[in-house]
C-alpha cells in the first residue's frame, strides 16, 4: 500500500521560493567586493535569481550543464546559485587559492560552459582561458566597476541580467537531478568531482537547522564566513533562507578586524568558518580588549577546533561552540557535537574534552570504524579505526566514475580519516590516514599534539608530523609558529604538554618556525612541512 501524500520534489529554488513568500522583507547584507556594503533581501534576490535563469537559458545553458563560479560570498554570488539550479543547470564552486594547474584541471574536467567570476579573478582567468571549455565569462559586477578585459565574451553581470525581463518559471525536474559540485582538494593524484544532488542538498539543510546543528530560526542573524567554495558552502545558502534568517555575506575581507566590524555591526548570532578564521578574529579581539555583544553561537570544522579555542569562546566571549566535522563528499556535515543528557561528564572541564571531539552523527549519517580486514571496531573512545560512512547526502561515486566503486560491499564510503568512536556516539578524528605517526607500532595522533600545544599561551600555531625513527618506526616532531613578540623554549613546551598526554607520545623535538604551509582549504599540508623539515 502506497502513501496518499503529495508527491513534492526536494528542489532547491523551492527555498528560495518560501524565503521569497515567507521571509520576503528579511536582509541579506554582503561586503561587496567593490567595497561598500551592500543590502538586499530574498525577495529580491528571488526576483534576480529569476533573471538569471532565464538569461542562462539565453546563452544556451540546459539541464545538466555545469556553471562554474569562482567568487566569495557575496548576494551575486548567491543569486547565481539559485538561478543555475532553478533550470536544472549545476553550479561548480572553485576555490581560487588552488594552483592554476588544478583550476585549469577540474574547469575541463567538468566540462564548465560559463563561468560567473569576482573581478579580482580577472587576471588569473585571462592566464588560463585559452586552455579552457568556458565559453562566457560574466564578471560579477556593474558597467561601472567593469574591468578592461580580454576574456571570452566578458559581460557585467548587472548589465547582462538586465537583457531578460524575469518573467520565468522554474524548471521541473527529478529531485535527484545533479545541482551544485565540487572537487575534492586531492592531497593525492587528481581532485575528484563530487556532484549534490537537490534531494541531498535539501535533506542536508533541513538537518543543518536542527538545534544541535546550526540550531537556526528566523529570530538568527547568519554570517557564514566559510566561503560558499569550501564543500559546498556548508549548505548555509539554502539553510539560511529555509529558516528565513538573516543572512550576512562577508566577501572577501576574511581578518580579525573585518570580520570583527561585521559580527558587531551587523548583530549576527550565529556564524561558521575553519579555525584559521577564529585564530585571528581570536587574536584582533585580545589584542584590542574586545567583547561579543550579539554572537551565540560559532560553528567550527574543516580541521580540529583546539580545545583552547573552544574554551576561549565559551568562557571568555560567553559564545557556544559547535565542532563538526565533514567532508566535500558530505554535503559536507558528518558529525556535529552534542551534549547528550546521558552524558557522564557534569563539569564544564569535562563538557569542554567533549567538544574537543567532533561530535555525533545526526540523522541522516550513519557511521562506523573498520580495521584493515574491515572488522568493525567496538565504540570505547579508545581504538583507533578507518571512519566509514552512509547516508542521504554521502557521495557514491565520483563524477565520470573517477576513482572506481567507492562505497564497500554495504554501501559505506570510506572518508580516508582514522578515528575513535565513544560509548555515546562521539567522533574523534585522529588524523588522516596518511598522516597517522607509527610509533612501536602503536598510533599517535598528531591532531591531539597540536591541539594541545596550541592551548601554550605563546604558541600560535602548531603542526605535527611523523618522522623516521630507526628503533620505533616513527616519532612526532612539533612545528610551532610563536605568538607576535613572544620567544618560548623547546623546554618550555614540552614542559607544558608533559602529564597532559602518554609520555610515549612526547614529541622528540620542537622546531620554531615562521610559517606553515596550509592547503586551499585551510588545512595544515603536512606533506608539504614534512617536505621542508625532514
Ligand atoms: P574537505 O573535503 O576539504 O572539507 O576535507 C575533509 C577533511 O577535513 C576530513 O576528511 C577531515 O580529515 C578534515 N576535517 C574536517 N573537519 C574536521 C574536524 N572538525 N576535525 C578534524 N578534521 C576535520
Amino acid at each position: 500500500m502506497q502513501g496518499l501524500m503529495q508527491d513534492w520534489p526536494l528542489l532547491c529554488h523551492r527555498v528560495i521560493d518560501h524565503a521569497a513568500i515567507q521571509h520576503g522583507n528579511r536582509e541579506v547584507v554582503s561586503r561587496s567586493i567593490e567595497g561598500p556594503i551592500h543590502r538586499t533581501n530574498y525577495r529580491d534576490i528571488r526576483k534576480r535569481a529569476l533573471k538569471v535563469a532565464q538569461r542562462l537559458e539565453k546563452d544556451g545553458i540546459k539541464l545538466g550543464d555545469r556553471v562554474a563560479t569562482l567568487a566569495w560570498n557575496t548576494w551575486r554570488h548567491l543569486e547565481t546559485w539559485y538561478g543555475i539550479t532553478g533550470i536544472g543547470a549545476v553550479y561548480h564552486t572553485i576555490n581560487p587559492r588552488l594552483f592554476p594547474d588544478q583550476i585549469t584541471y577540474i574547469v575541463n574536467h567538468a566540462e564548465d560552459r560559463l563561468m560567473f567570476l569576482d573581478t579580482t579573478f580577472v587576471p588569473l582567468m585571462e592566464k588560463l582561458q585559452d586552455k579552457l571549455t568556458i565559453q562566457r565569462y560574466v564578471i560579477l559586477t556593474d558597467r561601472a566597476h567593469m574591468p578592461q578585459t580580454r576574456l571570452r565574451n566578458a559581460v557585467a553581470y548587472e548589465e547582462w541580467i538586465d537583457e531578460v525581463n524575469g518573467d520565468f518559471t522554474w524548471a521541473s525536474f527529478d529531485e535527484n537531478a545533479a545541482c551544485g559540485m565540487c572537487y575534492t582538494s586531492g592531497t593525492t593524484g587528481n581532485p575528484k568531482g563530487v556532484v549534490y544532488s537537490h534531494r541531498s542538498n535539501v535533506l542536508h539543510s533541513l538537518m543543518a537547522l536542527t538545534p544541535d546543528a546550526f540550531d537556526l530560526s528566523v529570530q538568527d542573524t547568519i554570517m557564514p564566513v566559510v566561503p560558499f567554495f569550501h564543500a559546498n558552502g556548508w549548505t548555509i545558502a539554502f539553510s539560511a533562507p529555509m529558516a528565513g534568517c538573516r543572512l550576512i555575506l562577508p566577501g572577501m575581507k576574511l581578518d580579525g578586524v573585518s570580520i570583527y566590524e561585521l559580527l558587531e555591526g551587523e548583530r549576527v548570532t550565529m556564524t561558521a568558518a575553519v579555525p584559521t578564521i577564529w585564530l585571528m578574529l581570536l587574536n584582533h579581539m585580545e589584542t584590542n580588549n574586545l567583547k561579543l555583544s550579539t554572537l551565540r553561537r560559532v560553528l567550527i570544522g574543516g580541521s580540529a577546533c583546539p580545545r583552547a579555542m573552544i574554551e576561549k569562546f565559551e568562557k571568555n566571549y560567553g559564545v557556544t561552540v559547535a565542532h563538526a566535522w565533514g567532508m566535500t563528499e558530505m554535503n559536507p556535515i558528518g558529525s556535529i557535537c552534542a551534549i547528550k543528557p546521558d552524558y557522564d561528564a557534569k563539569d564544564v572541564e569535562a563538557i569542554l574534552d567533549v567538544k574537543a571531539k567532533q561530535g555525533a552523527a545526526p540523522f541522516s549519517v550513519e557511521m562506523k570504524i573498520v580495521d584493515d580486514s574491515e572488522k568493525e571496531l567496538p565504540w570505547d573512545g579508545k581504538t583507533f579505526g578507518r571512519l566509514k560512512v552512509k547516508g542521504v547526502a554521502v557521495a557514491k561515486a565520483y563524477f565520470k566514475g573517477e576513482g572506481g566503486s567507492i562505497l564497500d560491499e554495504n554501501g559505506f564510503f570510506d572518508t580516508g580519516d582514522v578515528a575513535t568512536i565513544d560509548p555515546y556516539g562521539n567522533l574523534q578524528i585522529t588524523d588522516r590516514s596518511k598522516d597517522v605517526i607509527k610509533s612501536g607500532g602503536e598510533w599517535i595522533s598528531s591532531i591531539d599534539l597540536e591541539n594541545l600545544a596550541v592551548g601554550h599561551p605563546k604558541v600560535m600555531e602548531a603542526a605535527v608530523i611523523g618522522v623516521r625513527h630507526p628503533k620505533w618506526d616513527e616519532r612526532p616532531l612539533l612545528i610551532i609558529i610563536p605568538k607576535k613578540g613572544e620567544s618560548p623554549t623547546r623546554e618550555e613546551i614540552l614542559g607544558y604538554m608533559e602529564g597532559k598526554i602518554a609520555k610515549w607520545w612526547m614529541p622528540d623535538d620542537v622546531v620554531f618556525v615562521e610559517e606553515i604551509p596550509h592547503t586551499a582549504t585551510g588545512k595544515v599540508l603536512r606533506r608539504e612541512v614534512r617536505a621542508r623539515l625532514t
